[in-house]
């Protein structure tokens, strides 16, 4: 569940079912009230996919005025579909948090973390499905 709409942390579902919707209960789950706008996703959802897809939203509506959000918006889009299209290395998942480390408090608006926390979020609690889909890959192309 992302329990502030797509610019906060998702949480695992055995997480947030034992918090309560207020500010001190998500931050304590490791997410955040943000706009309220809740976003469920049952267990047949691709994380992989559904990162790319907020992902992209971000390297959309980058601004351009700041480096980091520019620059890094792109490279966390495109690796994720590099990963999600089963084109991806284990090296990739630690460049992303390495961009998403370097978005994140490094620009002008909220946005920039708003890219970064979803990307360190999925790979903090759904790293093994990105590290799936590597293998799945890398299985195809041998
Ligand atoms: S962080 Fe905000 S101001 Fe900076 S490039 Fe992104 S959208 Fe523009």
């Amino acid at each position: 569940m992302i329990p502030g709409g797509s610019s906060v942390p998702v949480v695992p579902a055995e997480i947030i079912m034992e918090a309560n919707m207020d500010y001190d209960s998500l931050r304590n789950a490791g997410s955040a009230v943000g706009a309220g706008s809740v976003i469920v996703m049952d267990e047949t959802t691709d994380m992989v996919k559904a990162l790319e897809r907020l992902s992209y939203f971000y390297f959309e509506e980058s601004c351009g005025q700041c480096t980091p959000c520019r620059e890094g918006t792109g490279w966390l889009y495109r690796i994720i579909r590099r990963v999600n299209l089963g084109r991806g290395t284990m090296d990739d998942l630690d460049t992303l948090l390495d961009v998403a480390n370097r978005i994140e408090g490094r620009t002008i608006c909220a946005l920039g973390d708003a890219a970064a926390w979803p990307v360190q979020s999925f790979l903090k609690h759904y790293r093994h499905e990105f590290e799936a889909k590597i293998r799945a890959g890398q299985a195809r192309a041998a």
